[in-house]
């Protein structure tokens, strides 16, 4: 078993910050409201995210570490219609095998909270009570410890902590609803509140990407049959003396796409200097069977079943909103 899991860990976790991609994107996917990450050593050393989401409960711990074991659909019908960020059940496992993994849940239904970890060849469960608040909190202890190949591919402390820096701020523009806090080496350097008001959107977007793009930024919110498209755009006169803000989002997963990037090129075609790029922050929201996420297990890749129609639709209206800005 636990070969079997670390040859799939080999896909979806490459490093410290795939890691922290598939913890935090579980946190979400458990309703929680606040998030909190704790990281040391670029997360080589330690990983550590807790949640005040639904958890899970003591006799669904040792499932949730096994392979293949996902709450989240019960049908392959279910594929054509995800809601979920995780879906394969292969994230806890992987991990788990590559790593010194615990567990700590406490549902509300629970008066106790318990922790698991995986142990040994057979991957063995040991469960243990202890004292946690409602959530979840998942710790990953010594990546890589059991696969001299992988940890050798680890790049310098400061560099893996980008890595993660910039997994978080994807993640908190695709949910402002939600608060976010992230430590390194026991120092606080990002803290996002969750925002209820869509009109303080602009306070997180000024935190993570940098106020001129906040100040200047376009807006867009753009109808056509069953797509939304909305987000900001930055004003090209600004967009090349900054550095690159590129985040578009399908129905709330971050995606680089040639589709989308041809459509957002040609948008600003004549408007931007050839060698500029240009920055957004985007979201699109397309009728979930429209769309197959479940292309790469990394999920950055995207197939429209009607991708004329979404590639002209999204070029239309970022073209329509910078023709406005203009005009
Ligand atoms: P997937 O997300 O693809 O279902 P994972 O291996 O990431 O697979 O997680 C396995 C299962 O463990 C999930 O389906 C979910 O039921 C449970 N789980 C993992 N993390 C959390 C969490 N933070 N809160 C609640 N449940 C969780
Ligand atoms: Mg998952």
């Amino acid at each position: 078993a636990q070969l079997a899991n670390q040859i799939a860990a080999g896909e979806v976790v490459e490093r410290p910050a795939s890691v922290v991609k598939e913890l935090v994107e579980n946190s979400l996917d458990s309703g929680a409201s606040q998030i909190d990450i704790e990281i040391d050593k670029g997360g080589h050393k330690r990983i550590c995210i807790r949640d005040n989401g639904g958890g899970i409960e003591k006799d669904q711990l040792a499932l949730a570490l096994s392979r293949h074991a996902t709450s989240k659909i019960s049908s392959l019908d279910d594929l054509e219609h995800i809601h979920s960020l995780g879906f394969r059940g292969e994230a806890l496992a992987s991990i788990s095998s590559v790593a010194r993994l615990t567990l700590t849940s406490k549902p509300k239904s629970q008066q106790q909270a318990w922790q698991a970890h995986a142990q040994g060849r057979d991957m063995e469960v040991q469960l243990n009570p202890v004292a946690h608040p409602d959530g979840t909190c998942v710790e990953v202890i010594d990546l890589f410890f059991n696969t001299p190949a992988r940890r050798k591919f680890l790049r310098a402390e400061k560099t893996e902590f980008n890595h993660i820096d910039e997994i978080i701020r994807r993640i908190s523009l695709s949910r402002f609803d939600v608060s976010f806090s992230l430590k390194h080496n026991g120092k606080l350097l990002r803290k996002y509140p969750a925002l209820t008001q869509q009109t303080d959107h602009l306070k997180r977007l000024g935190a993570i990407c940098n106020k001129d793009f906040a100040n200047t930024a376009i807006a867009l919110d753009s109808h056509y049959q069953d797509m939304t498209l909305s987000g900001w755009i930055a004003p090209p006169d600004v967009a090349h003396q900054q550095s690159d803000v590129q985040y578009f989002y399908v129905n709330g997963r971050m995606m680089r796409d040639k589709l989308i990037n041809h459509a957002i090129r040609q948008a600003f075609e004549g408007v931007i200097h050839p060698d500029s790029s240009p920055n957004y922050v985007l979201y699109l929201n397309i009728t979930h069977n429209e769309v197959d996420v479940n292309v790469h297990p990394a999920k950055h890749e995207v197939r429209f079943h009607q991708a004329r129609l979404v590639h002209d639709f999204i070029f239309r209206a970022i073209a329509d909103g910078i023709h406005q800005y203009f005009s």
